[in-house]
């Protein structure tokens, strides 16, 4: 039965489904019974980044995920972060453990960061630090604005528009070291590869990378 508090929590701070939007009965769960039951798994050989990178992918970029992490990064659900990363580190510890020191993330441009008052990418590594108990570093800079990877079709011309956009901003730290970076989303790879191409350059060890969700059509590359 439901404590005093409990009945009181759920009438005072109703919560919604994250991925439906349904009411919750209970004000401390994020996802329905029914969302859970549905959610778009990653069932098919694990992810890879420009061939050979290990990338640790929870869910294929379809609904209700996808729909959820775009609320995510327009409208800042930082709640929905805490879960991704539940997620997401739930699948780094079976497909990437001990395989890395520490965290970092692909940045967006400070213009952009502006605009939206904050980066997700940036919380989502932070909950996903938390969640594994690993330091994060901030080691990556975007030092051009491009246009959006989403608004460009093929793979060729979404590796052209990250060349040269990101900067190692703390080569010590990058030296010797075994990286895993935080992206949002995986459509081609090509800005965890140009990321991973920035740290290799600057002397990382080796890397791995995770993302909450990657598009299906691409998982064999
Ligand atoms: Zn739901």
């Amino acid at each position: 039965m439901r404590s005093f508090f409990q009945w009181l929590m759920d009438l005072l701070f109703p919560t919604k489904c994250m991925l439906c939007g349904k009411l919750m009965d209970d004000y401390r769960e994020i996802v329905c019974r029914k969302c859970l039951d549905n959610l778009p798994e990653w069932d098919v050989s694990p992810r890879k980044v420009g061939g050979y990178i290990g990338c640790a992918v929870p869910f294929f970029y379809e609904e209700p995920i996808r729909g959820a992490i775009l609320r995510f990064k327009f409208h800042g659900m930082r709640s929905y972060g805490e879960q991704f990363a539940q997620w997401m580190a739930n699948r780094i510890w079976a497909e990437l453990a001990g395989q890395y020191d520490f965290l970092t993330w692909v940045p967006c441009s400070r213009r952009r960061r502006h605009t939206r008052g904050f980066d997700q990418t940036e919380v989502l590594a932070k909950c996903l630090a938390k969640e594994l108990s690993c330091p994060v570093y901030p080691v990556l800079k975007k030092i051009r604005n491009n246009p959006k990877q989403s608004t460009l079709g093929d793979a060729a011309r979404r590796r052209a528009n990250v060349l040269g956009v990101y900067r190692v901003v703390d080569p010590e730290r990058v030296n010797g070291a075994r990286i895993l970076v935080v992206d949002d989303v995986v459509t081609t790879g090509a800005t965890l590869e140009e990321c991973s191409k920035m740290l290799t350059l600057a002397g990382a060890k080796d890397l791995v990378c995770t993302a909450i969700a990657s598009a299906r059509m691409d998982h064999k590359k």
